[in-house]
């Protein structure tokens, strides 16, 4: 799983496929629940930490289902899309509201299942419908599957939404866009890039932000002022650059950054007594 997170970190998965329509979903998600393999859906894992021993069952990437379509100021992405050519197609057809999210690196499904935000932006202020699965044998094997979720059902909240706690399998959502001049929304794309790539080190493997902002203050600001700045376990590091990005500096394997969240976690609740939530989801055998 290496090969497919932004840390660059993770051992084998056991099963993993590529399905390209929604038919083949369907399919891979019958087939784990007919012979009791466990499964997880990835999309381009920015937002996870992968163990060393790799994830037990099947891993279901979406890479493969990425479409996008555009109807007067609405687009459609299925969730394998990246965020990056969301946000380029909006832009170039002169559609506005998405800008915010051009520089986060993650997909579709990702950044919906996680409510994504940036600048002052999140995924819930353009969102307008969504479609997705409902991982249950009876639901997958009915004549209408596919379950039609409006934006008011999708529960977003900070970094959270429906998707986590109903289980769903997220396939597509339209995005409810407006007209605008696609070069100032281009100029501001290109501002917020060079904000996001003076402060964040995005030259260096990383999972961004590791943990959740907690109430009243900015974690990179407890974690600087506790002098972790550039503390490192292994191959894994508080970045020098943001210390809210814990980077993997070369070699750097999952127990190495785990054990550096949790030095960090209790450093922090010591010294002032704030508890700090990762941001950043561990999936596999830990
Ligand atoms: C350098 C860097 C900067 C970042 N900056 C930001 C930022 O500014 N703002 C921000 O919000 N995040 C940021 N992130 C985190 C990350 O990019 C987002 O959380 C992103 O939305 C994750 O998308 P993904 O496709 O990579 O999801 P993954 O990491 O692949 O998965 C994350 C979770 O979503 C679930 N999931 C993925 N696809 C589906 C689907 N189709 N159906 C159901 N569940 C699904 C997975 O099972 C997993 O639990 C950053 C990450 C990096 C590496």
């Amino acid at each position: 799983m290496h090969l497919h997170t932004s840390y660059e970190i993770g051992g084998p998965a056991q099963l993993y496929a590529l399905p390209s329509s929604q038919a083949e979903i369907i399919r891979l998600l019958l087939f784990a629940l007919e012979h009791n393999v466990p499964w997880m859906v990835v999309g381009k894992g920015s937002n996870l930490l992968v163990s060393d021993d790799g994830i037990l069952g099947l891993v279901i990437s979406t890479d493969a289902y990425a479409k996008l379509t555009k109807d007067e100021n609405y687009i459609s992405a299925f969730c394998g899309v990246s965020l990056k050519e969301l946000c380029d197609f909006a832009q170039e057809n002169g559609l506005s509201g998405l800008e915010f999210a051009s520089g986060i690196p993650g997909s579709v499904g990702g950044a919906v299942f996680m409510n994504a935000g940036a600048y002052g932006g999140e995924i819930k202020d353009v969102l307008y419908c969504s479609k997705a699965l409902h991982p249950v044998a009876e639901s997958l094997t009915s004549a209408n599957p596919v379950l039609h979720i409006k934006a008011e059902e999708h529960d977003f909240g900070y970094r959270s939404s429906a998707f986590q706690s109903k289980g769903w399998f997220h396939l597509s959502s339209v995005f409810k866009l407006e007209y605008a001049d696609p070069d100032a929304i281009k100029a501001k794309m290109e501002d917020l890039h060079e904000q996001r790539w003076s402060k964040q080190p995005m030259d260096c493997p990383s999972g961004g932000s590791t943990f959740k902002r907690p109430e009243g203050y900015f974690a990179g600001k407890l974690i600087q002022d506790c002098g972790l700045r550039g503390y490192s376990i292994g191959g894994a590091q508080v970045s020098e650059k943001h210390c809210g990005f814990i980077i993997n500096k070369g070699g750097a394997t999952a127990k190495d950054v785990s054990d550096l969240i949790k030095h960090i976690q209790d450093t922090v609740l010591e010294r002032f007594g704030v508890e700090l939530h990762t941001e950043i989801r561990k999936v596999g055998r830990w």
